[in-house]
């Protein structure tokens, strides 16, 4: 359920009509419900729970949708955060998230983020191969405290879903295997410097099948259960992010009920404490970018654009993973026509959607992108000095911008012209 409905001024968040706030902060935009938000991390803790998970860790996934704003009404709610960058950190403990409630992923962690990371006192830093590991003991003895690590494995699974999300399978980047994992924990604890605190996965994003969730986590239990018995202390199991949500073309993804259901089945009795990460399934259906149509352009032999003011470099899901939006009027219209939804970059690639049957629109009318609110305005950038999208949240009848659009003096005034120029 989500807090996006047709009132009698058009399609509005929670109590704010879209119409108005395009008129008053102009567009793109994105627009997010701060019930919608509430509710989608409130069933997901809930649920896990009733399905006996005793105090979970949700960590939030910054990277899905980072405003501050966005991250403290999840951290008042009780929510940790899953960040992947010092960056990221920073926005957490910006939105008052406890350090204690903190999960530090990533690849390729820079040796000045890990030091401001181990000062933070993060509560976990996820290693991810056995370098990351030898770096992070370093920086931890030179600055003489000790590193809460936990090793994320790659538990070589396919999750389904698009290939650039996909990150379980052996061929991934991300993490070691479980000989490697069982190796470095029994390491990690001869080391002063290191605190081997759990383990960790996160096989993918969009997952709409439970069954590959269940190999992998079955797997993790196995490893949790050998590293208990060859004696050593583990004392988490983060199991990562990834379920999906729908987004009106794909199979109904399933839902956070049925998600903890099975994570309490495979995890039932296993002595430790369960950490997630989700993101999309928080944020994506808690918002929707709004722009307006400039132009419709139909070509002789019928092709008809849209030609919309957003564009790849405000919402890239569509071009980067071919992700399907549902596009909506934002003022009802009867009658159908069927469009190729296209922005202003000078990029092929900067396509929404091709020979989409939509209402009849005109210029001037606005369109929402439905299921925005994560991977949207995150993955934004400023391609063909378009300035970044601002942010806009709602809650009841109120609304606040909560990323104001930078004006061009202020884009222009970050690049700098050498005297020598
Ligand atoms: C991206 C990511 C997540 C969140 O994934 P969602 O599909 O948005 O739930 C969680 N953990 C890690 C390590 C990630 O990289």
């Amino acid at each position: 359920m989500n807090h996006f409905e047709y009132g009698p001024e058009g399609l509005a968040c929670e109590g704010v009509p879209l119409a108005k706030i395009a008129a008053e902060v102009g567009t793109p935009v994105y627009v997010y419900s701060r019930a919608t938000l509430e509710r989608h991390f409130t069933v997901f803790r809930d649920a896990l729970v009733a399905a006996g998970v005793v105090d979970p860790l949700v960590a939030y996934a910054v990277k899905a949708n980072s405003n501050v704003a966005v991250l403290k009404v999840l951290g008042d709610l009780g929510a940790g955060a899953d960040t992947v960058s010092e960056g990221e950190v920073r926005r957490a403990l910006a939105a008052g998230i406890p350090p204690e409630r903190i999960v530090f992923s990533g690849v390729g962690k820079a040796r000045r983020e890990i030091e401001f990371a181990l000062k933070t006192g993060v509560a976990e830093i996820n290693v991810e191969s056995e370098p990351e590991m030898n770096l992070i003991a370093q920086v931890a003895a030179e600055l003489g405290v000790r590193a809460k690590i936990a090793f994320r494995v790659n538990p070589d699974v396919a999750a389904g879903g698009h290939a650039k999300i996909a990150t379980g399978k052996s061929e991934n980047k991300f993490g070691v295997s479980f000989a490697e994992a069982a190796r470095l924990y029994a390491n990690a604890s001869n080391n002063a410097a290191l605190e081997p605190i759990g383990v960790a996965c996160h096989i993918g994003s969009q997952i709409t099948d439970l069954s590959p969730m269940r190999e992998a986590f079955s797997k993790m239990r196995g490893l949790v259960e050998q590293l208990l018995g060859e004696g050593l202390s583990v004392e988490r199991l983060d199991l990562g992010g990834g379920l999906g949500v729908p987004y009106f073309n794909n199979p109904e993804p399933p839902s956070p009920a049925d998600f903890a259901a099975m994570v309490g089945e495979v995890t039932k009795g296993l002595p430790v404490k369960l950490a997630f990460e989700p993101g999309r399934v928080i944020a994506a259906n808690a918002g929707v970018m709004v722009s307006e149509v400039i132009h419709v352009h139909e070509r002789p032999e019928g092709r008809k654009f849209l030609v919309i003011d957003a564009a790849m470099n405000d919402l890239v899901r569509p071009a980067m993973y071919d992700a399907f939006h549902d596009i909506r009027p934002v003022v009802k219209r009867a009658g159908e026509a069927t469009y190729d939804v296209v922005g202003p970059v000078c990029e092929t690639g900067d396509t929404f959607t091709r020979d989409r049957a939509l209402p009849p629109f005109a210029a001037g009318d606005l369109v929402a992108f439905m299921s925005a609110g994560a991977y949207g305005s995150a993955m934004a950038s400023e391609y063909n000095t378009r300035p970044l999208v601002p942010e806009v949240l709602v809650d009841g009848d109120k609304y606040a911008v909560i990323r104001k659009r930078p004006t061009y003096e202020e884009m222009l005034a970050r690049d700098l012209v050498p005297d020598w120029v």
